[in-house]
């Protein structure tokens, strides 16, 4: 049992239940955590709030330097937060590297950005007056994060937030807590008790209180659109700030002067990392007509030739599903589409020479079209319904025609067809050429139902402060429009 991390001390639930974590490649337990009740939210929230009376006096300099550190201690451990977060979430070792990689990235960055502004000076409206902004931590920040990328989510939320000047309680997945609850113990431990609270449970048991309590002024969510919607309700009774990064739908066009063999690996690669549990995945792809056939029977070809496998071996491309649910969803989307005309090129079905773990074949889908679950819901598995277009209008048409708007992809060479992509896709990232590419500097985030918030870049931050006006006049006269009116 790994207990959770609450005002600097290792506890248990307050009622003793736990939650168990499998390792999805087998099915078997790894580990149990405590599956945390109100009171241990409540207790978090207390030690959070009491933390951030001290945290939100510390120099920027001094939080700058305790990122530094963390960041450093992560590298430290690197290799065994790789295995960790591959035993519990199942995507291939090459992918985790990355994701501790770009944690490591994340907290760099932050330390860097805050040692630089605290606001800015506004010309005043007379010559006696000195106006400034400054910029402040809100004080307590519920990070509620989701298991497809455990430390990476949790990091671009906790990074900006604690180097602002706030203190978190980090909700991890109850998929996927132990590498969280690991950087409590080994990167987070120089922070003094209450900055960096890691509540483990069930989102049922603990969500509300978090989201609902006074206490606690910022929800910064990652997750389905669904519980978003559920928090967004809770949370707007006491107008709190609220960030949603929610679940997506992401279109990937294929120009007719795209070259097929790259667009089937960019395809293949943005549809199948993390066996397509990424928000970002692509879960529709474009192709014109008179190049479908082909592209569909190269992809075909292409992805059939990938090794499923468990994470930890380096040959595997595509690991399982993190969780039965998940795989059992995927296969829900793929029998719709099939009953409704679809038909599958290769895969659909969970791989039976693996025996256990929550695989699935990745599949490609022909003969699809938008009144069917997999080209409207997000599936988030490794699936590539393929839907052929005539025209460019009708690509971007087609693109557009979803509720969520997180990223969108386009492969072409073309100046015309890539400006009037990115200028007329609603879609909060669009990846030109080389889909699912972050960069730190760059905000992340969706539109429509995929969210109302960004991470990363300077608006990361932002997202974590709240602006100040501050008029100052160093006049001692009464002011002429100031009572009496009469005055002469
Ligand atoms: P989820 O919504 O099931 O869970 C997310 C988190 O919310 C978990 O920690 C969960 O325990 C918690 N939770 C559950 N019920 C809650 C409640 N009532 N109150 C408060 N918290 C609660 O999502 P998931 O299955 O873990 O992750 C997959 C989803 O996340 C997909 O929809 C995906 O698109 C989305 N996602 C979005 C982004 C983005 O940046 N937009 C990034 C990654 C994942």
């Amino acid at each position: 049992m790994k207990p959770m991390h609450i005002n600097g001390e290792w506890v248990e639930a307050s009622d003793g239940e736990t939650i168990e974590v499998f390792n999805p490649a087998t099915e078997e337990i790894i580990d149990h955590v405590p599956n945390g009740s109100a009171e241990d939210a409540l207790k978090a929230i207390a030690a959070a709030k009491h933390a951030f009376n001290e945290w939100r006096w510390t120099s920027a300099l001094e939080r700058s330097e305790m990122l530094q550190e963390a960041a450093r201690k992560l590298r430290e451990h690197f290799d065994e937060v790789v295995e960790l977060l591959t035993l519990e979430e199942g995507k291939a070792i090459s992918e985790n590297e990355e994701e501790v990689e770009w944690t490591i990235g994340t907290l760099e960055y932050y330390a860097g950005m805050i040692r630089n502004q605290r606001g800015r000076v506004l010309p005043p409206a007379e010559r006696s007056q000195f106006n400034f902004i400054i910029k402040e931590p809100y004080g307590v920040v519920a990070c509620i994060v989701p298991f497809n990328f455990p430390l990476l989510l949790m990091i671009w939320k906790v990074a900006p937030a604690v180097a602002a000047g706030n203190t978190v309680i980090i909700k991890p997945s109850d998929h996927t807590p132990l590498s969280t609850l690991r950087l409590a113990e080994i990167v987070f431990d120089h922070f003094p008790p209450g900055v960096i609270n890691v509540l483990t449970g069930r989102g049922d048991r603990v969500g509300d209180v978090l989201v609902e309590h006074p206490d606690v002024p910022v929800i910064a969510f990652t997750g389905s659109t669904a519980i978003g919607q559920r928090i967004a309700g809770l949370a707007s009774k006491r107008i709190k700030r609220l960030h949603l990064e929610l679940g997506g739908k992401d279109p990937f066009v294929i120009a007719p002067d795209a070259d097929i063999e790259t667009a089937v690996e960019a395809v293949a690669y943005a549809a199948l990392i993390n066996a397509g549990q990424v928000c970002t995945s692509t879960e529709r792809v474009y192709v014109p007509q008179e190049m479908g056939e082909t592209f569909a029977g190269a992809i075909s070809d292409f992805v059939a030739g990938l090794r499923l496998g468990p994470g930890l071996d380096r040959q595997t491309d595509i690991g399982p599903l993190a969780a039965l649910a998940y795989r059992e969803k995927v296969a829900g989307h793929v029998a719709d589409a099939v009953a409704k005309g679809a038909k599958v090129l290769t895969g659909g079905q969970a791989p039976e020479k693996l025996g256990r773990g929550w695989f699935y074949e990745p599949t490609v889908l022909v003969n699809v079209n938008h009144s069917m679950k997999i080209m409207r819901e997000e599936t988030f598995g490794p699936t590539i319904p393929i839907m052929t277009y005539r025209t460019f209008d009708e690509a971007i048409a087609l693109a557009n025609d979803s509720d969520y708007g997180l990223g969108a992809v386009i492969r072409t060479n073309d100046p015309r067809l890539a400006k009037r992509f990115f200028e007329e896709v609603r879609a909060g990232t669009v990846w030109i050429n080389d889909p699912l590419t972050d960069n730190y500097a760059g905000p992340f985030g969706g539109m429509k139902m995929s969210g109302n918030a960004r991470e990363l870049g300077e608006e990361g931050l932002e997202s974590f402060l709240e602006t100040k006006h501050v008029h100052w006049d160093f006049s001692d006269e009464p002011k002429p429009f100031w009572f009496p009116y009469g005055r002469e």
